[in-house]
């Protein structure tokens, strides 16, 4: 496979520690509200990433903490702790509100069937190693106390900037949002490692730690967490391309401080996923969460198709409009799917071989989710047979996860159910091949047969109005688009 890697600025051929096994670490939310679908984009990416991996033949363990802790609303230490936040906003309990919101986060990340990663670790369940950290940071000088807090010391490194396309303007702490520099930091990148000084008096999770009573800085928990479960050599790290700095940036600072040696050499971060009026933020009243695509009648999955037609690392935008329009092609994807015979004869392996792997290399390309969508489509107009057209989709599905023969399956299944009650009172409908259409002929006659003619003339005027004609016949009725 070949990926972009935002630490190097290049496409690279993917190399991991342990030749066919990929250690592999997503970025968890921050449990204090709702996932917007921004954040989901994120995650539907790195699942694609996860299956294509192991469709690819490699073995994963992928990990993923629960930001349940240490989140400042400033990535930058500064301004208020998120989960804080959520539980003031509700009237309840941090735990309580990490619990609610955990349990939404995967009930949404289901309905996008973005699988569940092998290790799911809160970051409350780690303190120990957190601490272990920090001290040992501590012992190697990389560490200071300062003003009640355990700080890194940036100047202690070689490098800091890994991600440099950051200018170091971007950098500055203290000049965005109105933040307030923190007069404890030596240098203006410094980041915390341990809170004890608490600002906030009713901080509800605190620890023991050599240092008082405190709770760990957000960044030191991912790298506690991989450190726990990847080991000590991790192949990919991933997230949302806001974690790059400081986030990510000072990860690798305090891993490879604390390990002494390189710790991940490859990191995928995803675009992010924008509206019409700018950054999608969850602040902002109603904001897009899976449950409000629901509510307005769209599939979750076409949120899936929709993300999967453009590439990870450009921004897209969401608009209405064009999850209609995703919708609209799934939907016709999916009556093509249910259109294919499925005992046309045996699966040609050697057709589903080659498509295969053409699948492969062209999602292999920098996770080329859009060349993997036009590959369905190609499998359709391919000159074989139903049955081997259905092997591959299901296969390709394996990766792209969008219940395309299910959903297909319950296309005809509804077809064949409504066919089977048109033709149970002896009256049939014949079409061109649309269900609401057929119905609608359907409920013209029984209002017929009920003498509710007003009814029957008001659906055939429907009926006319989208372009259709009715043919009366001796059981039953034909329609046509003029
Ligand atoms: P959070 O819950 O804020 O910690 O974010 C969870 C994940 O969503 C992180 O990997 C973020 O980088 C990512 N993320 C945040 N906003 C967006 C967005 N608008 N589009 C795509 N990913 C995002
Ligand atoms: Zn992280």
């Amino acid at each position: 496979m070949y990926l972009y890697n935002s630490a190097t600025h290049k496409k690279a051929e993917f190399v991991t520690h342990t030749p066919g096994h990929v250690e592999m670490y997503t970025c968890g939310p921050t449990v204090y509200h709702f996932a917007h679908i921004g954040n989901l984009r994120s995650y539907i990416m790195e699942d694609v990433l996860e299956k294509y991996l192991r469709y690819a033949g490699y073995s994963v363990n992928r990990v993923m903490n629960i930001t349940d802790v240490g989140h400042l609303s400033s990535d930058a230490d500064t301004g208020e702790d998120k989960m804080l936040k959520g539980a003031k906003r509700e009237n309840k309990s941090v735990l309580e509100i990490a619990k609610y919101y955990t349990d939404a986060f995967f009930d949404d990340c289901a309905k996008l069937n973005i699988k569940t990663p092998d290790v799911v670790e809160p970051a409350t369940n780690c303190i120990d190693e957190y601490i272990n950290i920090v001290q040992t940071l501590e012992q190697k000088g990389y560490a200071y106390f300062a003003g009640g807090n355990v700080y890194f010391d940036t100047s202690k490194l070689d490098r800091y900037y890994i991600f440099n396309d950051h200018d170091e303007d971007d950098l500055a702490i203290g000049v965005r949002e109105g933040v307030e520099e923190d007069p404890n930091k030596r240098n203006k990148n410094d980041f915390v490692l341990w809170f004890t000084q608490s600002k906030f008096e009713d901080q509800a999770l605190k620890w023991d730690s050599p240092w008082g009573v405190g709770y760990p800085g957000w960044h030191i928990e991912c790298s506690g967490i991989s450190m726990k479960h990847n080991g000590e050599y991790l192949d990919i790290h991933c997230g949302g391309v806001d974690n790059a700095f400081p986030h990510h940036t000072n990860e690798i600072a305090q891993t490879e401080s604390f390990l002494g040696h390189a710790w991940c050499p490859q990191w995928f971060h995803v675009a992010h996923l924008n509206t019409n009026d700018g950054k999608m933020s969850k602040s902002k009243g109603e904001f897009l969460t899976v449950s409000l695509l629901e509510q307005k009648g769209y599939d979750p999955l076409a949120y899936r198709f929709f993300c999967l037609q453009s590439h990870y690392r450009k921004a897209l935008v969401f608009s209405w409009e064009n999850l209609e329009n995703a919708q609209g092609a799934y939907n016709k994807l999916l009556r093509r799917i249910a259109a294919l015979n499925d005992a046309d004869g045996q699966v040609d392996e050697a057709v589903a071989k080659e498509f295969k792997d053409k699948f492969i290399q062209q999602l292999g390309n920098d996770l080329n989710t859009s060349m993997g969508v036009t590959a369905l489509y190609d499998v359709l107009k391919a000159k074989t047979n139903d049955v081997t057209k259905r092997a591959i989709l299901a296969s390709f599905d394996q990766v792209l996860s969008l219940n395309l023969l299910e959903k297909a399956a319950a296309i005809r299944e509804k077809e064949a159910a409504q066919a089977k009650s048109q033709t149970a009172c002896g009256y049939t409908v014949t079409g061109e091949g649309d269900p609401a259409i057929d119905a609608l002929v359907m409920a013209r006659y029984e209002a017929k047969k009920a003498k509710n003619f007003a009814e029957a003339d008001r659906i055939r005027d429907e009926l006319k109005a989208q372009g259709i004609e009715i043919i009366d016949a001796k059981d039953g009725a034909t329609w046509k688009r003029v």
